[in-house]
């Protein structure tokens, strides 16, 4: 292959994926510290017109100090070698030989795109919901902007002791003045602040020791300005083998700080705010309960048991039903097959050995990278991706060094921008992101909001071509806050 990174032939890069492991990954190329020469051009594509994936529809609206970090991937895209390629579908508009034709390395950083199913009867009624289906909603991703949650019950369950849980149950709890701050979307902030939800369950199927919140989240529970967090104290009883477990030194401190939380929590007295959010643990849901709706749910009471090194939930005798009218279902994400690549089913991943995706005989297949959660499962938080696109960039560069990247026929950017207008005449480029991002903002501005989602497809790819045609784009309507309205058997191990 002709050398590439040269004075002659830049190094052509393709990141299918504008979310944190994509930008880290863009970042990581951009100024490699290894490689401080490197000749290099570095195309990030996304599906929607808009960038930075999860921290934009994923991370709550209440958090924006955690959406802050879009200024990192933002002085990345300043760098004059970066080009957005947006509302670029891979698999439909490009596909896997198109890019293998115009690049020597594709990276793959497309998230976990769906949930994981409980596999339990009434899974599917309606009201019971994908608690990602929920937070795509209320970020405005123009994909789900069209769901509709009744909220009219007074309680809803949350299924899974999770960040993700965390956030629907602090959604469900914050009042109009608190949403009316933020940049949920408009078409979920009446619903939100209008809803009649009184009591929010959340069913964690292991034991105080196992919750899988981080302890800001776990925190900000009992921080609720119109919810009272309540734990039953005998439900946070910390078992024999848990018990072990915390005290031995392969326990982490923020699991024992979990405990201390959740103790604390216990011993308060509800201070009769209007909602409450209660946490259980060691139940497992069995089933949905309801002939044309979600109206309950059937839970077992679990025990622990030591199974493979961990300790796993396993179903008693002990049976309960509670009352509801919707469910979110957050027991987390899973990642889908991608077009020309292998794919592993059970973990919902793309098979690869430190970023570099493995063929069905375990070798490498050349020129194909991945990063984020297709790459490692869904865990970790934003900063996670940092390292971990780290670990791919540099199985990249390594393989520039030795000669193993893809030997594209034509790595031009013109002839790619070409194809584009070919294919996806309707790209946005990250100029049009910016004219997208000064609407929203000032949208925003005059009512205290960071910024007024566009929510539609057409909307935003308005509001991207305006600026290239000097128009000014109408602007997204913003809310005024308004005052708030009034199984038995043998047991399963999971
Ligand atoms: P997660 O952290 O993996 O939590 C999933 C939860 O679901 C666990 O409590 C798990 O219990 C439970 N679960 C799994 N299968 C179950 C089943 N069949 N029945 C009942 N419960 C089940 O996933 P997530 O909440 O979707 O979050 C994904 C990642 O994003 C995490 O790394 C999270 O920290 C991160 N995130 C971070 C933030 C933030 O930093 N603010 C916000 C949102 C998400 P077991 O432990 O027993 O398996």
């Amino acid at each position: 292959m002709g050398s590439s990174g040269t004075p002659d032939q830049p190094l052509r890069v393709a990141i299918v994926g504008s979310g944190p492991s994509g930008f880290y990954a863009a970042g990581h190329l951009l100024k490699s510290k290894s490689h401080p020469d490197l000749n290099i051009q570095v195309d990030v594509y996304d599906r929607l017109p808009t960038p930075w994936g999860l921290v934009r529809g994923g991370v709550a609206p209440d958090h924006p100090n955690i959406k802050a970090v879009s200024r990192v991937y933002e002085k990345t895209a300043a760098h004059p070698e970066f080009r957005f390629y947006g509302n670029v579908e891979y698999g439909r508009d490009v596909t896997h030989e198109d890019l293998h034709a115009r690049y020597h390395a594709v990276i793959y950083a497309v998230g976990a795109q769906t949930d994981r199913r409980m596999g339990i009867p009434g899974e599917d009624l309606p009201g019971s919901w994908a608690a990602t289906e929920f937070v795509a909603w209320y970020n405005g991703h123009p994909d789900y902007r069209e769901l509709e949650f009744d909220l009219s019950s007074e309680r809803a369950i949350v299924i899974g002791n999770g960040n993700v849980a965390a956030d629907v149950a602090r959604m469900l709890a914050l009042t109009r003045e608190e949403l009316a701050q933020t940049d949920v979307a408009d078409h979920a902030l009446d619903v939100l602040a209008e809803s009649g939800i009184k009591e929010i369950v959340v069913l964690g199927r292991r034991g105080p020791a196992q919750v899988a919140f981080t302890n800001p989240e776990l925190l900000e529970l009992g921080e609720m300005t119109d919810a009272d967090v309540v734990v039953d104290p005998r439900d946070i009883e910390v078992d024999p083998l848990s018990r072990r477990w915390l005290e031995s030194e392969a326990a982490s401190a923020a699991a024992r700080k979990n405990v201390d939380i959740l103790t604390g929590y216990a011993g308060r007295a509800p201070a009769g705010r209007r909602r409450r959010i209660v946490l259980r643990f060691m139940v497992s849901p069995l089933e949905l309960l309801g002939e044309d709706h979600v109206e309950g749910i059937r839970i077992c009471r679990n025990e622990l048991r030591e199974q493979d090194g961990g300790l796993r939930a396993c179903s008693t005798d002990t049976i309960e039903e509670l009352g509801c009218g919707i469910v979110f279902r957050s027991i987390g994400y899973r990642g889908t097959p991608l077009e020309g690549l292998p794919f592993e089913e059970r973990r919902g991943t793309i098979p690869n050995e430190g970023g570099r995706i493995l063929d069905e005989q375990g070798g490498p297949l050349r020129g194909d990278y991945v990063v984020g959660w297709i790459k490692r499962g869904p865990t970790g938080i934003i900063g996670t991706n940092k390292r971990d696109a780290q670990e791919t960039v540099d199985v990249v560069l390594a393989d520039l060094d030795a000669g193993r990247l893809n030997d594209p026929a034509d790595p031009s950017r013109e002839t790619l921008e070409e194809l584009l207008a070919e294919r996806a005449p309707d790209h946005v480029t990250y100029t049009g992101w910016e004219a997208i991002d000064s609407v929203e903002k000032a949208a925003g501005e005059p009512h205290g909001r960071p910024r007024v989602k566009l929510t539609r497809t057409e909307e935003l790819l308005e509001a991207a071509r305006a600026r290239a045609l000097g128009v000014k784009p109408a602007r997204p309507r913003a809310r005024r806050p308004k005052r708030p309205a009034p199984a038995p058997g043998k047991p399963r191990c999971r």
